[in-house]
């Protein structure tokens, strides 16, 4: 039984999304590890910034730019009260996790050199093994891999016996989107610090489940997408710890970014600003802070326990489903479940499931070397958000067992 302090159904009427149909049927939107949905709180601010003060920011002596540039910044407060940063530029807006790893990646290629390592995790996203593997290239540093074990949890013991002098950055997700797993990063960000090491947290998964606080943590970087939270796509936020900032050069070169230009020579901005070149996305870093005052209104413990349930409750119910295995059964996992039938090709239950109204993810979730470890294509992903339901899962269920007895 789902004994909730939530009351979802008021929630669910926040999200007009979550009423429409498809193929005939209610949407039941299980990709939220894809993109969370958003809010009429949210939609509203959207429309309330295009509608009474889109100007430019930071350069306007006149009203709109004003306002503009006064809510952008109170944004940047509220991500930075959020995330506990110790200072508000320590907070930079990026388009992105994505742009937020590729920014310190970047950044790195004049403080690393040949035979300096660079170790990441075996359940990496794309978007955090890439901008590595470049960076190496770059610089001549070695990539090292922490393994994992079959339940999609790192080898701690491994990961000590990679450190050492020799290790400049480490990389890890906090949460993996493609199994779930919850990592154990208080413990990866203390063992790399120990021989200097940089570390930076991909939040992607984890932000809109738990509440990270950068100064408990002492992590050196950590990027989240706004998207994956109740907010638009195209923003995010890079938090850097001061000193780190102030070392890394710009990332890229343009307005807003400099203090002053010749053609001879030109100086930097201060922080945040030598890292937010051009017009950014400002309707975006605006509904972002939207997206986090309503989530916080709900409460960030209360859909933790709620997204537990469902987890729990949706794995008991799959797992009755002759032949099903789950990929990702960490002991500490969110509301991910990753899995497969027999050999039946992820993608053709995903298409049976979205003639039913149900949206999973399938593929391999932009982490083909989790894919490679288990010697599978891909798999078919569940993604649970607090606006999901028991109901919504039992439809799941019931939608899976059909695919199984049509295409075995
Ligand atoms: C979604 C995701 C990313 C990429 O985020 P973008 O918003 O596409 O830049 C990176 N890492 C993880 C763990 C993710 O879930």
């Amino acid at each position: 039984m789902i004994e909730t302090v939530l009351d979802i159904q008021t929630i669910r009427k926040d999200f007009p999304i979550l009423n429409r149909e498809v193929n005939g049927k209610p949407l039941v939107y299980l990709d939220n590890a894809a993109t969370s949905q958003t809010p009429q709180q949210v939609i509203d601010v959207i429309v309330d910034y295009y509608q009474n003060y889109n100007a430019n920011i930071h350069r306007g002596v006149h009203a709109l730019s004003q306002e503009a540039t006064d809510k952008y910044e109170q944004a940047r407060q509220k991500i930075q009260k959020h995330f506990n940063a110790g200072k508000g530029y320590e907070i930079i807006f990026t388009s992105g996790t994505t742009h937020g790893i590729n920014l310190v990646a970047n950044g790195f290629s004049s403080l690393l050199k040949k035979g300096d390592e660079i170790l990441v995790s075996a359940m990496e996203h794309h978007s955090n093994i890439v901008p590595w593997q470049m960076l190496c290239e770059r610089t001549g540093a070695v990539l090292k891999v922490i393994p994992m074990n079959e339940e999609g949890e790192l080898l701690m013991d491994e990961y000590s016996k990679l450190l050492s002098e020799r290790t400049k950055l480490v990389f890890c997700n906090h949460i993996s989107n493609a199994l779930g797993t919850i990592n154990p990063i208080e413990e990866i960000i203390e063992k790399a610090h120990a021989v200097n090491a940089a570390v930076l947290i991909d939040g992607a998964q984890a932000a809109p489940h738990v509440k990270a606080d950068m100064q408990a943590l002492d992590v050196d970087f950590y990027t989240v997408s706004a998207h994956k939270m109740c907010g638009p796509t195209g923003v995010g936020a890079l938090y850097g710890k001061e000193e780190w900032l102030n070392k890394l050069p710009p990332y890229q070169g343009g307005g807003e970014m400099i203090a002053e230009v010749t053609f001879e020579k030109t100086t930097y901005a201060d922080l945040p600003h030598k890292f937010e070149a051009g017009t950014p996305n400002i309707c975006g870093g605006i509904a972002f802070g939207a997206a986090l005052d309503y989530m916080n209104a709900i409460g960030f413990d209360a859909i933790a326990a709620y997204e537990h349930e469902l987890l729990e409750y949706a794995t008991e119910q799959l797992l009755s489903i002759e032949g099903l295995r789950i990929y990702g059964t960490a002991k500490h996992k969110t509301s991910v479940i990753s899995f497969n039938i027999g050999g039946i090709h992820p993608y053709d239950i995903g298409t049976i499931l979205d003639k039913l109204g149900i949206a999973v993810r399938t593929g391999h979730h932009c982490a083909q070397p989790i894919m490679d470890f288990y010697k599978i294509p891909g798999t078919v992903r569940a993604s649970f958000s607090f606006y999901n339901t028991k109901e919504e899962a039992d439809a799941l269920v019931s939608g899976v067992e059909r695919a199984r007895n049509m295409l075995l």
